[in-house]
Parts: C-alpha cells; structure tokens; sequence
C-alpha cells in the first residue's frame, strides 16, 4: 500500500531509493535526529516476513525455476531484473549493455551475493600509484572509521589476514570450508595464490538482536531470521522504530525540483499504483536510486537554469561508469564424484575467496581481480547441473540418468573472476531522445567499450582459473575462449556492480559531486549510491556504497545543525 504523504509538510531530508544506500542513509539521518521521507519505486518487502527460505523447489509446480519478475529463480528475493516491463532502457548501436534494476523496498539488497569487502588504500588512489584513471578526493583513512561502523552494525564473517590492500574488518568467525572448498584451497596453495576465508555479511554470532545464521544455504531468498544483511531489516525497520521516517512505495522518482535561488526544494515522483504525479518537499535531497538511475534523475531535471540536467555543469553527470570485469569457468572433478553425501548448505555463499594476488608490473593489464568459488550440494531445482549430457557418459533415461546424476552431483567446481574496469570515454549513459517509459519519464541510452586492459585482464583470469581445475585433476566444459571471443569477458553491466555517473572529485569541472558526495553545483543535493566512486577497484562495491553514504549521512546532519544547507 502506498502512503500518501502529509500535504505541505517541508521534510528534513528526502532519499529516493531504499537499497544498500538509500537505506543506510535512512538509518542514519533518522538516528541522528532528522525527519526523512524515503521514495521507493517498488513494493514493500522483507526478508524477514517475505523471504522463502524454507520452500523447497519440488514444492513447487516450476520446481523452483525463473520467471519473468524473478529471472534468478521462482524463490530468489529480488523483483526486477534485465527487463522490466514498461521500464526500458536502449543501447547505442555498435554497444552491448545489460542493466539489471531491482524494483522493491531495499532494491538489490535482498538477493545479493553478500560478499563485502572493503576497498583498500591503493582503490582510492590508482592514478597516483599506474598514471591510468583518476585518484579519489578521499583515502582509505577518511571512510575506515564508517567501514567500522558498518560492521558493527550490519555484521560480517572473515578473518584477519593483514593483506595490504584488503583491509581487515570487525569479523565474525567464518565458516570453515566445505569439501569442494579444501580441494579448491588445496590447488591455490599450489599454485601460489592466496586463498582465504570469505567475507560476507552473514553473521555467525548473534548481533543486535539479530540470531547468528542456522547455515541453510538460501540467503539469495531472504533470511526469515534477519542472519544476513538486507537493508529492509537491517536499516529500514530500525529507521521506522524512530518514528522519524515517512516511508512511500511504488513511487517512482522522475525528477528533483528545484527553486529559483537553484537549491533543491524537493523531487516530483508518479504514484505507480495511481499513475498520479506528486511533489515531495524537503531541504535536503539524497538521490539513491542506484548509480545508473541516479544520473538519469539528474539529466531529467532539466530547467532554465541547468539546461543540461542538474548538477550537470561540468557535463559529466552518466560518464565514467564502470562495470566489474568477469569470466567464469567450470570443471568436473573425477576425484569429487560419488562422494558421500553430506550436509554442504553452509552460510549461503561462499566460505573461501581469493584476493588479488600478483604484481601488475609483470604483466601485460594494469589492476587486477579476485576469484569466487562455487560448487557443491544444494538442494536441487529446475536445470540443475546446468545439463548432465556434459558429464561422461552423462545423459540418457532411467536407471543410467539417475545413477548419473548420483554419480556427478557435487562434482563440479565454478571459479568466477571479478576484476577492475578502468572508467573509458567510450562508456557513458545520455537521455534517449526518442524512448520514454510507461510514466513518460526519459530513459537512458548505454554506450559501452571494453578496452584491451579489461580483456588481457580476463585472458589471465581463464588461464588462472583453467591451471587451477587441471590442478585439481579435473576437466574443463569449455575450450580456452579466443581474443576473437573476447576471451568470454562478460557483457557490460552483467557483473551487476555498475558505478559512476556522478563521480566525485574536487574539481567541479570534471566531477559532479565533491568528497562529501554534495553536488558541486547544488549545495542541498547529495548522492549516496555508487555514482560517486571514481574507480571500480577489484572488489564488490556495496560495503563502500555502505560506508560511503554514512559518512555522507553524517556530513548532512552535521550541515543541518549548522544551518549550512
Ligand atoms: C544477484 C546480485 C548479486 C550481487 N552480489 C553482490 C555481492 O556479493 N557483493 C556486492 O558488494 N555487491 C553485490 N551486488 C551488487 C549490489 O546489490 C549493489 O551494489 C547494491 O545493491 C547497490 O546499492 P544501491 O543502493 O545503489 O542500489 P539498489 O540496491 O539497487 O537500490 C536502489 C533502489 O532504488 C529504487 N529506485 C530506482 N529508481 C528509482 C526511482 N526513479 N524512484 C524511486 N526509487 C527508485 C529501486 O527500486 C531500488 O530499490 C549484487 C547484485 C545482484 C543483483
Ligand atoms: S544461510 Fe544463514 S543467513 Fe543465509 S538464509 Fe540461511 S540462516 Fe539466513
């Protein structure tokens, strides 16, 4: 059910969008005293009363697989997807894109892989260290106190390891290995990689009410005990326990509103449900609506005084964006097959990880990648093993197929690599002129370009990943990919952790917000997703998205005592 907001009434702060960012924002302007109102495109939603964790897939008629709102599965906890109905998005042609939204209360949060690292100190300063991309306005050291923060309140498992560039954190105990884990960590010491427990955020002791997980294997459904972070349960619910925040779903954002002194003054945003446009009014304006999306809000908010969108005068809001690089490869592992059959559920996610490793300066790409692990046993559904014709003497029919899939079960390996994407010109998102969604609000059209830093980045990663399954004594689905295939570099946007478009800086001719992610140009207006990062690093963002927007939260609370907004 949408609420409707009071008539009239001026909030503190508006945040548009609920997610890892728009929600840590909540919570913490709420808890520092402010009257926030938060637009969410999407219904409500929370794990804790939605989630299907328990379901299993035979339950169900699908068994469990993709619809057309669920694209990961009939159970996974995330409405959206690559395409979303009425809501599109074009690409420029010669260009591939993919651009996965989310549309429910606490966005991507609900289904996300929960791997949370920190950016490091050479993340924040790169250009400084290779000569390629930009530095950070900031350093490790201004967002290490928020990285705290965050687990402290959000919780995470992991180890101390003391590895430079992977900051340690506030950990939980991680769960030890499963089998196919000690096969994989066996290899990696082998071969001289570094392999360490993963870092996710689940927690494994009780934390703020919040029961330590029960290691069911399901986290992409929603955890009904709250034992991983979701932003609904974890930021949401406690900003609405302060009886501070105003909370509106299906309200989709179109465009921040602005006043003739050219401060914010609000947002404009149609009731989905009604089709009715509204004005919300407030001093303070948070976009969070994801990176992409946030920059498409500010190009939309076009006046006579910011021709070409707000906070736009250096013409840069939709540029620098970036995508994760990566490729995966599987294996079958003779020495895995017929194993004896064991609980291997686990804390929903990977329980090994591989930082980054090697010294660019013997090889032929600048940055580098980190490697996921997957395999096992988990409770089955449909199209899983992802074809058994692919085992030897896989396939057939009855007592042969059964026996097989007994056999080959849990006898697969995945490693995935994640990498760092350096912002190009050629990768940007503009309004489409032409195409507007079913509100009638602009969308956005991708332009994008892998450079031979990206793909001599993932040649490495699947000749890595290729030594480490013949390590095993396994065998590969797949030939090694050729340049003339990319090397399998997955499309742009694929990986799901685009950043930039609003990217920060201190020169506002080349950014758009600075280091307190404040419009350059637009003192009441902030960005608290990853449109600010000004690289990508080789690690999954959202535990920076989450620092980030706390420390920006606090910058807002700290102005707004002042009066300084
Ligand atoms: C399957 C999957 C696995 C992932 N795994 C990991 C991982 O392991 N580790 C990691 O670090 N990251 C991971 N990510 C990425 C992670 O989910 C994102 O980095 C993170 O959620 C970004 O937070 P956000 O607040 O910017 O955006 P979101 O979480 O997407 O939230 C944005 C919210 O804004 C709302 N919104 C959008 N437009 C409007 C509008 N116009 N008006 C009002 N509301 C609007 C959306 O409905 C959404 O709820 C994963 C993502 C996916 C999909
Ligand atoms: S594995 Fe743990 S955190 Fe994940 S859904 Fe199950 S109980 Fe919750």
């Amino acid at each position: 059910m949408t609420q409707l907001a009071p008539p009239r009434k001026t909030y503190d702060v508006c945040i548009v969008g609920s997610g890892a960012g728009g929600g840590m924002a909540a919570y913490a302007l709420t808890k520092a005293g402010a009257e926030v109102i938060l637009l969410e495109a999407g219904g409500p939603w929370y794990g804790s009363r939605d989630g299907k964790m328990l379901i299993p897939n035979y339950a169900s008629p699908r068994r469990g697989a993709a619809t057309k709102l669920r694209p990961f599965g009939e159970f996974d906890a995330c409405d959206g997807g690559w395409e979303i109905e009425g809501e599109p998005y074009t690409v420029a042609t010669g260009s591939r894109f993919l651009w996965w939204r989310a549309r429910m209360l606490g966005g991507r949060t609900n289904h996300w892989g929960r791997i949370s690292l920190r950016f490091g100190p050479d993340d924040f300063k790169r250009k400084s260290l290779d000569g390629i991309g930009d530095d950070w306005p900031i350093g490790y050291e201004d967002i290490a106190p928020y990285f705290d923060r965050v687990d402290r309140l959000v919780g995470i498992y992991g180890s101390k390891e003391g590895i430079r560039n992977e900051p340690d954190g506030i950990f939980h105990p991680p769960p030890a290995p499963r089998c196919y884990e000690l096969l994989v960590k066996k290899a990696s010491d082998k071969l001289k990689i570094t392999c360490i427990p993963a870092r996710r955020s689940v927690i494994t002791q009780p934390l703020n009410g919040r029961p330590a997980c029960h290691y069911c294997g399901q986290c992409d459904r929603g955890c009904t005990t709250r034992s991983n972070f979701s932003s609904p349960d974890v930021f949401i619910a406690p900003a609405q326990a302060t009886g501070k925040l105003t909370l509106l779903t299906n309200a989709m954002v179109r465009e921040v509103v602005v006043g003739p002194d050219g401060k914010a003054t609000g947002v404009s945003y149609v009731n989905r449900l009604t089709g009715e446009e509204v004005q919300v009014r407030a001093r303070v304006v948070v976009l969070a609506a994801s990176a992409l999306e946030s920059s498409r809000i500010l190009l939309n908010s076009k006046t006579p005084k910011f021709p070409q969108g707000l906070a736009n005068s250096s013409g840069t809001v939709g540029k620098y964006i970036t995508d994760t690089t990566g490729t995966d490869v599987a294996g079958y592992i003779p020495a895995m097959e017929n194993h004896v059959t064991h609980n291997e559920d686990g804390a929903g996610g990977m329980h090994l990880y591989m930082p980054w490793w090697l010294d660019n300066k013997k090889l032929d790409f600048p940055r580098g990648y980190h490697i996921e692990v997957w395999g096992g046993i988990r409770a089955p559904g449909a199209g899983f093993m992802g074809g058994i014709q692919r085992y030897p003497s896989g396939g057939g029919y009855g007592k042969q197929l059964k026996e097989d899939y007994r056999r080959y079960y849990g006898a697969t390996i995945g490693l995935s690599g994640r990498g760092e994407m350096i912002p190009n010109d050629d990768s940007y998102a503009e309004i489409d002129p032409n195409v507007v969604d079913r509100f009638g609000i602009p969308v956005l059209r991708f332009h994008w370009k892998w450079t031979d830093y990206e793909l001599n980045q993932v040649r490495h990663m699947q000749q890595t990943f290729r030594a480490l399954i013949a390590e095993m004594g396994g065998q590969t689905f797949s030939p090694m990919p050729t340049k003339e295939q990319d090397y399998a570099i997955a499309t742009g946007g694929q990986i799901i952790h685009e950043l930039g478009g609003t990217r920060m800086g201190s020169d506002p001719k080349t950014s758009v917000v600075n280091e307190n992610c404040q419009a350059h140009d637009v003192k009441n207006l902030f960005v608290a997703d990853g449109g600010p990062f000004v690289s990508q690093a080789d690690k999954n963002p959202t535990w920076t998205i989450m620092a980030l927007a706390w420390r920006t939260s606090d910058y807002i609370a700290d102005q707004m005592k002042k009066r300084a907004l």
